[in-house]
Formats: structure tokens, sequence, C-alpha cells
């Protein structure tokens, strides 16, 4: 089994270490293929790729400790086990994680959404996990009069997100030259390599240092999960089980658990505002008059319910974290 990269020059090489990689996990590989069978526990134990290093990796850690998936061994290795779920890690260069999900070395992968549409591999997103936010967006030197898209017809534009940016031409029916460069973007338009450039901005301060004004969003991006499109019946029953907990997590941290002590005259009103994952509970406080309600809120409409309880004559609002929401 070969694979290929294309280098900036159009060259190709076989890169050393997706051999070194495919090699030490042939057994696990073949197996598979070869017996067909689905009792096995290899068969039934689901391969996940995540960053190995990066922007990505400590938050893709943390997931699956928040998933109670315990990964003990190996952080510093290629690969590692937990302990109390079917599941093996590889760690690897997040740019070439779809291209080993697309082939089935790994079953899933946790990876940057512009990563999986940049490398336009065919692997099922699975679920949007919340984290490593940012969005891709072309900028240009403070001074520039843009004033729409029209600005980048005959431009240079540079960035390492070519197939992306291609797409956002054909869109909006522009001819202009992207020059690929794999970092430091950014520096192009003050050395006079690019007019334009096209990167991945979360608050903007980069930009910014760079004389730089972001002009275009051409994509929102998170960390998403993504799968294998051929997983067998035993490891879409692992993948389900992990999801239901990433599900969980994501869930409990978009909620807040509410008390309140609320005035009973107002008790209706108070009741109507607070959705619950049911309904609020109400218990009768010692002092006449007055109620303690729980519930749950979505954390986008928090604030907004919080001024309403308080006109409502709410009183003492605690508002505690969830762990995990299961419902
Ligand atoms: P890196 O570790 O810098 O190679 O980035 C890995 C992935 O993290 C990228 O492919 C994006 O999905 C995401 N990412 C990159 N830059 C940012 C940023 N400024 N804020 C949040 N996520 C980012």
């Amino acid at each position: 089994m070969c694979y290929y990269y294309k280098t900036l020059k159009g060259l190709t090489y076989v890169s050393p270490f997706f051999i070194a990689f495919t090699e030490l996990f042939k057994n696990t590989i073949d197996m598979s293929d070869a017996s067909n069978t689905t009792a096995t526990t290899e068969v039934g134990k689901l391969k996940l790729a995540i960053q190995k290093s990066g922007r990505l990796h400590d938050d893709s850690m943390k997931l699956l400790k928040e998933c109670g998936i315990d990964i003990s061994n190996g952080v510093n290795k290629l690969k590692a086990e937990a302990s109390n779920f079917p599941l093996e890690v590889y760690f690897l260069r997040d740019d070439d994680i779809p291209q080993y999900v697309e082939d089935g070395v790994a079953d899933i992968g946790f990876v940057g959404e512009n990563v999986v549409l940049e490398k336009k591999k065919k692997v099922d997103l699975v679920e949007k996990l919340g984290f490593s936010k940012c969005r891709l967006s072309i900028a240009v030197s403070k001074g520039v009069n843009y004033e729409n898209a029209s600005f980048l017809e005959g431009k240079k534009i540079a960035t390492s997100y070519p197939v992306i940016v291609q797409d956002f031409l054909d869109r909006e029916g522009i001819k202009a030259d992207i020059h690929e460069i794999s970092g430091s973007v950014e520096i192009a338009p003050g050395i006079g390599l690019a007019e334009a450039i096209c990167d991945l901005v979360s608050s903007g301060s980069t930009l910014f240092m760079n004389g730089l004004k972001e002009v275009e969003t051409i994509l929102q991006s998170q960390a998403i999960l993504i799968k294998n499109k051929h997983l067998n019946i035993e490891q879409q029953q692992v993948l389900d089980k992990m999801l239901f907990r990433i599900q969980s997590v994501k869930k409990a941290k978009n909620n807040k658990y509410v008390l309140l002590n609320a005035p009973n005259e107002n008790l209706e009103k108070i009741i109507s505002i607070l959705p619950g994952m049911k309904s609020p509970t109400v218990l009768p406080l010692a002092e006449k008059g007055w109620s303690s309600v729980h519930s749950v809120l979505k954390e986008s409409e928090f604030w907004d319910i919080i001024e309403q309880l308080k006109a409502l004559g709410a009183q003492g609002i605690l508002v505690v974290p969830i762990e995990k929401m299961i419902i």
C-alpha cells in the first residue's frame, strides 16, 4: 500500500511516516479484512485518530476524559489504549487524519472541519464537537479600499487552504491567482507576495498586528468527529455509545442548573418562562408564600431569562454547572 503526497512543485513522494504507521497497524487491518467476522475484540474496537500536538490535542483529550474514557498510557507514543472503553487512540498530524479515516487505518477522527473540507476525502461527518472554533477569512492590508469580493479579480491570494479558497472564488465567479504557502500567511501582503490572504482567524489579533483587516469570512469551522464510510456493525455500535457520551457532555456544557426562591403569587408566570427538562421542580419553602424552583436553562438564553425572573420577584438565584446531561 503506497500513499503519495503532492509537493508545492507538483512532484509526488511517498511519506515514510505513513508507511511506518501503516506497517505498524497492518495486523489489525489485515485481520478485519481477511476474517470478515464479527466476534473478535479487534473488530469491535474503534480506532480513533487525534492530533498528536497542536491546538486540537488538549481539547480532544479533555473530551475523551469528560466522556469517562481513560487513556492512561502512551500519550507520547503513536498509539494508546483506553483502559475502560473499546477504543485505541492514534496520535497523528491533523492534516493527515482525513486520509487515514478514508482509508480505514483509523475508523474515526477528531479534526478541524477546515482540514476535512480542504482535503476533500470521502469520510462522513458525525458530530460537531464544539471546540477549536475559528473562521477562515480573507484579509487585505488596512489601507485598501475593499468593497466586495470583486476586489479579488486578477489578484494574488496567499493561503494554506487553496481548495476552499478556489471553491469560494468559483461561487463568486472570480478569477484570482492562488499562491499556496504552508505558514506565516499573514506576512504575505507586507513582503509583496500577495494582495490578499486567506487564513484561520479566532480573535483577529494576528491580522491586526500585521496591519491587515478581515473582509470576508468564507468558512466557520470547529473540531468535528468524522468516520470511515464502511464501519462494521460492532464498530458502529461502539461509535453510537461514544456519540451518546459526547452529546451528553455537549448538552451539559450548553446548559446550567438554576435554583431560585419564587413568591407564590408569581409562581405560574415564573414556571412559564423556565422550560426545564420536563417541567421545573417546585418545592414549598419553610417561609409561607414562597417556593423553591429548580430548572435547567440554555446558556444562550440564560441572561435574558434571569432578567425576567428578577423582574417577577425571584430571589436567591443560584446557577450551577452541569457535568453530564442524559435526556
Ligand atoms: P494547529 O495546531 O495550529 O495546526 O491547528 C489545528 C487546527 O486547530 C486547525 O486546523 C483549526 O481547525 C484549528 N485552529 C487553527 N487556528 C485556530 C485558532 N486561531 N483558533 C481556534 N482554532 C484554530
